[in-house]
């Protein structure tokens, strides 16, 4: 899809993805969706969710022991797409799923695979207890819409609203490719998210337009979350996880040895802007992109490395 040309018309369309899901300025957000859903960046990002008081150090995670590579495969049906997450992937729950949600499930899941098998040498993987595709909207403190996150008690968040608004954008970015209708329309119709995504990043990829968070994965969303999953639960402290936050995200009285690895941090935003530009946000953030990239298989530089092992990273 990335070799079909595109017109200039483009740029527009991520001009309205970008804009249509932007708060209204006089919408009052209530100060604990603030809190609870923190950084983020206009599209293909995500938050890690701050509800420090719900869990302390509490929380068990949820691991899936692993032995041998999943083969994934995508399902046909919403129950044999919950069965593959429950057996293979070890979830416990999917939540606001139908049947015609069963393109974003199996992306999910895929997305969820990729990162299982990465991991098979350690033998296991933190994964998300649950799976929500939720309505409500969140906005973050920079005023966007999250396409996922992950929650206080380790489930994924995936946004309804935000997956429709790619497929919508995907659909118009189509439209303005050049060829004959009969051929968009049969893309349109054939059209699943993981090709819209694709379609989208795309065309986002050749505006000036950039997301900010690394995206050249096609299943850089889940990739980043789990990122944050497995950040999370290495650090094992929450507080301390918290302490390596956006300076919204962290709490007032830093956790010990937080300060030391947020100035090593700061000291290293160079090293951090290889990643992507959203990964010098916060040692959090940076963690997640790398886990990300990795997951998809790059190979990063030893500096990136040696900074992600020191800030924890999986
Ligand atoms: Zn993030």
């Amino acid at each position: 899809m990335e070799t079909q040309k595109l017109s200039n018309g483009n740029s527009n369309y991520i001009n309205i993805i970008m804009q249509q899901r932007q708060k209204p300025k006089e919408q009052k957000i209530p100060s604990k969706t603030i809190k609870e859903v923190s950084v983020a960046v206009a599209i293909g990002v995500s938050a890690v969710v701050i509800g420090g008081l719900l869990f302390k150090n509490k929380i068990s995670p949820n691991i899936l022991k692993l032995s041998e590579t999943i083969d994934f495969k995508e399902a046909t049906t919403l129950k044999e797409a919950i069965e593959y997450g429950t057996k293979k992937l070890g979830i416990k729950k999917y939540k606001g799923f139908e049947e015609k949600d069963l393109d974003v499930l199996n992306w999910i899941n895929e997305g969820l695979t990729l990162c299982a098998n990465k991991a098979k040498d350690k033998g296991q993987i933190v994964m998300p207890k649950k799976i929500s595709y939720y309505t409500e909207q969140y906005f973050n403190n920079e005023g966007w819409q999250e396409l996922a996150y992950i929650g206080p008690f380790g489930s994924l968040n995936i946004s309804k609203n935000t997956i429709s608004d790619f497929k919508n954008a995907a659909v118009k970015i189509i439209n303005s490719y050049e060829g004959s209708q009969e051929a968009k329309n049969k893309l349109i119709e054939t059209l699943n998210f993981k090709k819209a995504y694709r379609i989208f990043i795309a065309a986002a990829n050749k505006t000036n337009k950039n997301t900010l968070s690394w995206n050249k994965g096609i299943f850089s969303t889940i990739t980043h979350e789990m990122g944050h999953l497995q950040h999370k639960f290495n650090v094992r402290d929450f507080h301390f996880f918290q302490s390596l936050g956006t300076e919204q995200e962290r709490p007032k009285k830093l956790a010990k040895g937080a300060e030391e690895l947020l100035k090593l941090f700061d000291s290293k935003k160079d090293v951090a802007a290889k990643v992507s530009t959203y990964a010098k946000e916060s040692p959090c953030e940076f963690v997640a992109e790398v886990y990300s990239q990795l997951a998809h298989g790059l190979t990063l530089d030893d500096d990136v490395m040696d900074l992600y092992q020191k800030l924890f990273g999986v």
